[in-house]
């Protein structure tokens, strides 16, 4: 198979996401007053409501409908006051009802946007031709072929409502309209907007546990055991439109989505757990082309390394079926990271597979303004207005600020050990937060609120640093030492002797010591070969046990050496 790179020179990749998210935070159920647990034995949380009984009557959880909007507000999403609920019929034991109270085609959350930031390595997935004129064409022609089709799609469904065709199985083209051409950067970045079709609010299913078959699936199984603790528990799904073109986007979506609702706290947001889930959708076309072909959804991408992953090896493969003279068949695939590869699950089902009508049970909703407007004073700042005022207040780069933002604890830490400083200062604080800090917290496994460390030991550290007391890798040396002991990075400085020394006067005896010792280093320096230098830096360093400020050592060996 071709490489990555390779594949997206010719093809475009059109990516959409389904995430869903289990409202983890809330006490009970979507439309009963059970207890919402995991970790409970099996059956335990159950009613005749979660249990399908016949005449049991569904009362929708008022606090799960105010994280539903909380989440479209914070995804720049409209609310809207009317929408019903419907029942999705399926026949299956993880649901005893036979059916999923779900969202129709109006969900409470319609149209929402994302901006996402890509830069570093993963802003070179998107090939040069994805940028500028190129783009700008590809997308005006998509969205001239795409009106028609949605109407089509639509028929058949409730009067009035316009669904666009991404909604209903992303076949054909779709609109364009409010999508912007990215333009990269001189240092490779871009951002990108990325539309949300809708969020709707569901119920999970129960979960199934299939014994003696391997790898716990049902294949082989002895026998299959249903737990319906998990039965009705607020599940939200965001749609985005098929806006992503690389892996590595959709990668930064799902971390973007999970970072606002952390920040939110409506979920957990695990993706080891299982409270929040992503599935993908991907087509391929020609860069020139501006229909869609056909997509392959595909499951099981459950951390971000198999997201991207996952959508890198089903692009590849989409790409050599294609090239091949091949046919991609819209099915399901189950993505396998042992083996790095997608396999068939079940060919696709329809839409009219389900039979969705509203449910007769669930009165329609009208949402008040008052009641938005109560969900909306309850949001707290948000990621990106976090990182637009810490990179105005604090004068720190643009990425940095995005990291420090990402977490409320880091970002409230970072402000308390930054309270004060703005510049070069600031800048080192924010440094060692996303270098030092989130490297130890990595390599200790320790959350940062366990970890001891304080905001006042960083910005004591920051300070050694900005002054040029000691050296970076002196900083590391002190940040271990503090992380380890607890002690201030002034007291370990002291004890260890190491301060730095940046001043000239004690450093000029030692570079002519070194001068003297290496003639022959220095004729070379002399005779034009810069590289040099290095060597007698570390020569002077080693002279000085360490001590000495290699930047200083550098710039009096050139004015020695001139
Ligand atoms: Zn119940």
């Amino acid at each position: 198979m071709k490489e990555l790179s390779e594949v997206l020179k010719d093809w475009e990749a059109v990516i959409g996401l389904e995430i869903h998210t289990e409202l983890t935070t809330l006490e009970t159920k979507m439309f009963c007053g059970c207890k919402l647990s995991h970790d409970d034995a099996p059956n335990t949380h159950v009613c005749p409501v979660c249990l399908g009984m016949p005449g049991a009557l569904p009362v929708p959880n008022r606090r799960a409908i105010e994280s539903i909007v909380k989440a479209g507000l914070a995804t720049n999403c409209e609310i809207q006051k009317h929408s019903m609920f419907y029942r999705k019929h399926y026949f299956y034991p993880d649901m005893a009802k036979n059916f999923q109270t779900t969202q129709g085609p109006v969900a409470f959350c319609m149209h929402g946007r994302l901006d996402l930031e890509v830069s570093g390595r993963g802003a070179a997935e998107r090939p040069e031709c994805a940028f500028g004129e190129n783009e700008a064409k590809s997308l005006a022609s998509a969205s001239a072929n795409a009106v028609g089709l949605s109407r089509q799609m639509a028929e058949g469904l409730p009067e009035g409502v316009e669904v666009s065709a991404a909604a209903l199985g992303g076949m054909g083209s779709y609109d364009t309209a409010g999508l912007a051409v990215p333009e990269r950067r001189a240092d490779g970045s871009y951002s990108v907007p990325i539309r949300i079709l809708r969020i709707h609010m569901e119920e999970d299913a129960a979960k199934m546990v299939h014994v003696g078959g391997a790898e716990g699936r049902i294949g082989g199984a002895a026998e299959s055991l249903v737990d319906y603790n998990r039965c009705g528990t607020p599940l939200i799904e965001l749609v985005t439109e098929p806006d992503l073109r690389t892996p590595e986007e959709a990668r930064l979506f799902m971390e973007k989505l999970r970072r606002i609702f952390l920040t939110i706290g409506i979920s957990d947001c695990s993706m080891e757990k299982g409270s929040m889930r992503c599935d993908g959708n991907v087509s391929l076309r020609r860069r020139e082309e501006t229909g869609l072909g056909t997509k392959t959804e595909l499951k099981n991408l459950n951390s971000f390394k198999a997201l991207h992953d996952g959508l890198a090896y089903e692009i590849c493969r989409q790409a050599e079926v294609l090239e091949s003279g091949g046919t991609i068949y819209q099915e399901t695939r189950h993505w396998e990271p042992s083996r790095k590869r997608t396999v068939v699950m079940r060919v696709k089902e329809t839409a009219d597979d389900y039979r969705l009508f509203p449910d007769p049970d669930l009165e329609p909703f009208d949402l008040s303004d008052g009641f938005i407007e109560h969900c909306r004073a309850e949001l707290p700042e948000l990621p990106d207005a976090k990182r637009d005022r810490i990179e105005r207040a604090f004068g720190v780069k643009r990425p940095d600020a995005e990291q420090l933002a990402g977490d409320p604890v880091t970002a409230a830490f970072f402000e308390e050990a930054a309270a004060g400083l703005s510049g070069k200062a600031a800048q080192t604080v924010a440094n060692l937060v996303v270098n030092e800090l989130a490297a130890y917290l990595k390599a200790s496994g320790v959350a940062l609120g366990e970890s001891g460390i304080a905001p006042a030991q960083v910005a004591s550290l920051a300070k050694l640093l900005a002054s040029d007391a000691i050296s970076s890798n002196q900083a590391h040396e002190v940040f271990e030492a503090m992380a380890a002991s607890g002690d201030d990075p002034e007291k370990i400085v002291d004890e260890r002797g190491m301060r730095q020394v940046s001043d000239a006067g004690a450093l000029q005896p030692i570079v002519d010591e070194v001068l003297a010792a290496c003639a022959d280093q220095a004729q070379q320096y002399r005779d034009g070969n810069q590289k040099v230098i290095g060597f007698l830096v570390g020569q002077c360093m080693k002279a000085s046990r360490g001590k000495g400020n290699p930047k200083l050592f550098n710039e009096l060996l050139r004015s020695s050496l001139s």
